[in-house]
């Protein structure tokens, strides 16, 4: 996956940490507004208590993903300009950022549909949106305030639900397939799932511990506390640090090689 879309914390003004509001829950600590920084990060934008974020309950910190957009407003659209030495646009950038979120959101799925050899036959359809979506990210941030995401996020999604009926084909027609009227703590413990469409399903505290996962398309779901541990998800579709950060797994889980195990799981 390339480094563009995978968030660098040294080259962002911590727009996370500022531009975005929380509200106290078992994510976040206490409340925070919009636009106002967290108590916790410093002046040169890092926070400063990285290291001891889960220990303290901050675990939407640890899930949260960018996909590069921090690093993008912050060097590209605001030319190292940062909100804390310019006051005029720092309002501007706080909103900006949310947008630009999403659309490298979408780029990230994108360039994983683009990479898949399944997905060869509708490489050209995928290359034109992926550029059509890049192009919006350089826009001026004025521009980018107006755009309609909500629309092009249907166009993107059409292509990657596209992309995912060709990559799972092996499975479509499959009569093994379990089925689970409710994922939230259910327990799949052991099962095989392989190339099941897991799209947007709430799977918080499933236990998919040492579960066949290949090919299966996670996007948008919801993994929080799901165990993972012992599971294979090897060329498991569209999934995101984000959703692996906020299970659990172990040593023995197997994760695509695109993403990184998270420090938690070895301890
Ligand atoms: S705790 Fe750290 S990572 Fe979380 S919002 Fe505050 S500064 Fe950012």
């Amino acid at each position: 996956m390339i480094e563009e879309l995978k968030s660098n914390c040294t080259q962002c003004f911590g727009l996370c940490c500022v531009a975005l509001p929380f509200a106290k829950s078992a994510d976040f600590p206490f409340d925070k507004k919009g636009g106002e920084p967290c108590k916790n990060l410093c002046s040169n934008h890092l926070c400063s208590i990285h290291d001891t974020l889960k220990d303290r309950g901050f675990n939407g910190c640890i899930t949260y993903e960018c996909f590069g957009a921090g690093q993008h407003v912050s060097q590209f659209l605001y030319e190292g300009r940062s909100w804390r030495e310019n006051n005029e646009c720092a309002e501007q950038m706080f909103s900006v950022f949310p947008i630009v979120q999403q659309l490298h959101e979408m780029l990230w799925y994108l360039k994983q549909a683009l990479n898949t050899s399944e997905a060869v036959p509708i490489r050209s359809n995928l290359l034109e949106i992926y550029n059509k979506t890049a192009q919006l990210t350089s826009k001026a941030p004025e521009e980018i305030l107006d755009l309609d995401v909500t629309a092009h996020r249907k166009l993107v999604n059409e292509h990657l639900v596209e992309t995912s009926k060709l990559y799972r084909a092996d499975f479509l027609h499959n009569t093994r397939k379990i089925k689970v009227a409710d994922y939230i703590g259910a327990n799949l413990d052991g099962k095989d799932l392989r190339g099941e469409d897991l799209r947007g399903k709430l799977m918080i505290a499933a236990n998919l511990k040492h579960s066949d996962l290949r090919k299966v398309d996670f996007i948008g779901a919801d993994l929080r506390d799901a165990n993972l541990r012992g599971a294979n998800l090897n060329e498991a579709l569209f999934l995101t640090q984000s959703q692996i950060n906020s299970a659990k797994g172990d040593a023995q889980t197997k994760i695509p090689e695109y993403l990184d195990k998270p420090i938690h799981w070895l301890s």
